[in-house]
C-alpha cells in the first residue's frame, strides 16, 4: 500500500545551532517541504538581525529548503523590523516553564503592546503550552490567558503548541477561529506508562510530559477529526547523548526520523488514512497563510527498522520496527 500527498509542513521544529544544525535540518527537509523553526537557541532569537543570521545558517545547510522563522517575544520586540525580516510567529515562553529564561515575563498581558502590533502586522502568537506537575496555577493560567488574548485581539492568530491535555483540546474546539493547536506524534502515540512504566526511558522525556490514556485519546480524536484548527507540529527536539543520561536529563525527543511513519500508523488505526494529508500538509499551511506546494511525499506500508542512532542522537523508537516508511527518504 502506498500513500502519496502534498509534502508536509511542520509547524513546530527545533533545529538547534552550530555543528549539529546541518544534520537536523537536512533530516527535516527530507520529509517536510517547510517548517516553522523555534527561536530558543542560545542566545534566543530576539531581533530581526538574529532571525536573519539564523535563517542564513539553516539555508546554508539546506539551500533549497523553506524554513519559516520565529522570534521569542519580549517587551522590546521591534515588530515592524521582525516582520520585514520575514518573521511569521512570535513565541511566548511563560515564566516558570521549560525554555523560559530571564527575559520571560509573568503573563501574556505583560506584552499587550507587542501583541497589538503582532495583530496589526499579521504575525502569529505561538504559545508554549505546558502542564507542569508541580503547579496547577501555571497549568491553567497559560491556557486561560491565551484564550483571553484571543478575544481581546480577535485578528491575532494564536497557536497553542504541543497540547497534551483533554482540557486543552476542548478549549481549542470551543475557542474562536483565530485559535489553533499543534499536536506532536509522540503525544499522540505514547503515554506516561511508556515513559515511566516498568523502566524509565529518557528518550521519551519531553515537556509537556506524556499523559495518560484519557488525554492521549482526546488528542487522537482531535488529530483525525478533520477540524482544521488541529494540525501537526513535530516538536522534534534533538539532544546529544550526553544530555540524555546521568543525573540531569534534558527534555526533548528526536522524533523527526520517525514522525511520519508514526502518524501513518495512528491514522490507519483510526481508519482515517485519508485525513492524514490535511493534518500534516494542509491545515497548518492554511492557518499560517503559507502557500501550498506541488512537492509530494510517498509513504509505503513497508517495515522501517529504526536505528539506535541517527544524526548523532538516539531517535524516538530507536531499535523498533514500524510498519510504515517514507519512500523518498530511502531513495536519498
Ligand atoms: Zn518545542
Amino acid at each position: 500500500m502506498e500513500l502519496t500527498f502534498q509534502k508536509p509542513f511542520d509547524a513546530h521544529l527545533h533545529l538547534r545551532q552550530g555543528a549539529v544544525l546541518s544534520g537536523y535540518a537536512r533530516r527535516a527537509a527530507a520529509f517536510f517541504e517547510s517548517a516553522l523553526v523555534m527561536p530558543n537557541t542560545k542566545p534566543p532569537i530576539l531581533t530581526a538581525d538574529d532571525l536573519k543570521r539564523y535563517r542564513a545558517a539553516i539555508t546554508t545547510a539546506v539551500p533549497n529548503w523553506r524554513p519559516l522563522m520565529s522570534f521569542q517575544i519580549h517587551s522590546h520586540a521591534d515588530i515592524p523590523a521582525l516582520k520585514a525580516a520575514g518573521a511569521v510567529a512570535g513565541k511566548y515562553y511563560p515564566a516558570g516553564l521549560t525554555n523560559a529564561d530571564s527575559s520571560s515575563c509573568q503573563t501574556l498581558a505583560d506584552f499587550d503592546s507587542v501583541l497589538a502590533q503582532m495583530e496589526e502586522f499579521g504575525i502569529v502568537l505561538s504559545v508554549h503550552c505546558e502542564a507542569p506537575l508541580y503547579s496547577e496555577e501555571v497549568r491553567h493560567r497559560v491556557l486561560d490567558e491565551s484564550l483571553e488574548m484571543s478575544v481581546r485581539f480577535p485578528n491575532l492568530k494564536i497557536v497553542l503548541e504541543h497540547i497534551s491535555l483533554e482540557r486543552e483540546v476542548e478549549a481549542v474546539r470551543l475557542a474562536g477561529e483565530n485559535v489553533a493547536a499543534t499536536l506532536t506524534a509522540h503525544h499522540l502515540t505514547f503515554t506516561a506508562a511508556d515513559f515511566i512504566g516498568s523502566k524509565l526511558n529518557p528518550h521519551l522525556f519531553c515537556k509537556p510530559i506524556l499523559q495518560n490514556e484519557k488525554h492521549r485519546g482526546a488528542l487522537r480524536a482531535a488529530a483525525v477529526s478533520g477540524n482544521p484548527r488541529f494540525f501537526f507540529g513535530s516538536d522534534s527536539a534533538p539532544h546529544l547523548p550526553e544530555f540524555k543520561t546521568g543525573t540531569a536529563v534534558s527534555p526533548g525527543i528526536y522524533s523527526m526520523p520517525v514522525t511520519l511513519p508514526l502518524l501513518a500508523c495512528l491514522f490507519e488505526e483510526a481508519d482515517s488514512l485519508t485525513a492524514l494529508e490535511s493534518f500534516v500538509s494542509v491545515f497548518g499551511r492554511r492557518f499560517y497563510g503559507i502557500p501550498e506546494t506541488s512537492e509530494k511525499i510517498t509513504m509505503i506500508k513497508k517495515k522501517l527498522k529504526v536505528p539506535f542512532e541517527t544524526d548523532g542522537v538516539v531517535p524516538l523508537c530507536a531499535g523498533a520496527e514500524l510498519p510504515w516508511s517514507v519512500k523518498e527518504s530511502e531513495e536519498k
